[in-house]
């Protein structure tokens, strides 16, 4: 289990999926689900749904993320909503650089990098995601391409800022597919990234908190979240049915 310094995190990452009410019921069923006092839980609404979501979660142990953000305050650009406004809605994390932004919507290191100071600026949480693809994996370059990925967000943090950012770890392949990584190999990729972490900026590494995801699912998230540097979990397709969400959040604490 996690090193003490971290608070295991589980977050879920719901996607183009559901209506506000629909969001609105979800989030009741997950905040009336028992969560351990040790445990973070975070779910990820679109944003129609986000000031409906943080009502009904007012009082609750659950906190509100966003799944994008754009770096720029205010201005021209269409379509995009601010780190600021992110804030004003009552969200208190954004996922940042998820790899269905970087593969279908062109999102790249530097645009992550952006995204990350302006959360950070505005108060806000990052979970910044780092994974490689298939053939990148295939190809053995695994570790050079979640080292990339990673050093453009270290790029725009100090030492301090580590305690209060997330890494989500997650493999392209087993995003939305049903294969779920090795948990001793998803344990070595966490391992590198927080050990990059502590290289670049510092012992503060151990305060970073870094998550799987990548279809889990209730019966597999014990073992991937025994490991010590999974600090929590993003979850996609899981987060959705109230009750597995639940079950995930229990395996964590
Ligand atoms: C995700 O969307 O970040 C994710 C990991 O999805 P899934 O759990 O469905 O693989």
């Amino acid at each position: 289990m996690t090193h003490p310094n971290r608070r295991p995190l589980i977050a879920g990452n719901w996607k183009m999926h559901k209506t506000v009410s629909e969001s609105v019921a979800l989030a009741r069923a997950i905040a009336d689900t028992r969560i351990g006092p040790r445990t973070d839980v975070v779910v990820a609404p679109v944003f129609t749904a986000l000031s409906s979501v943080r009502a009904a979660l007012e009082g609750t142990a659950v906190a509100l993320s966003a799944q994008n953000l754009h770096w720029e305050a205010q201005g021209a650009f269409t379509g995009e909503v601010s780190a600021a406004m992110l804030v004003d809605v009552g969200c208190r994390f954004v996922i940042i650089g998820h790899s269905e932004r970087r593969q279908l919507f062109g999102e790249t290191d530097d645009g992550v990098a952006k995204k990350t100071r302006a959360a950070r600026a505005a108060g806000l949480v990052p979970i910044v995601c780092v994974g490689e693809t298939l053939s990148e994996r295939e190809a053995g370059i695994t570790f050079d391409v979640i080292g990339r990925q990673l050093d453009a967000m270290l790029a725009v943090l100090d030492e301090k800022a580590l305690a209060t950012t997330v890494v989500a770890y997650e493999p392209v392949w087993a995003i939305g597919t049903g294969k779920t990584a090795k948990a001793s190999d998803a344990q070595l990729a966490h391992a590198f990234l927080r050990d990059r972490a502590k290289n670049k900026l510092g012992d503060g590494g151990d305060t970073l908190r870094i998550l799987y995801g990548g279809s889990v699912k209730a019966d597999n998230a014990a073992e991937l979240l025994a490991q010590p540097d999974i600090d929590g979990a993003l979850v996609g397709g899981a987060s959705l049915d109230a009750e597995g969400f639940g079950r995930i959040i229990r395996a964590a604490g």
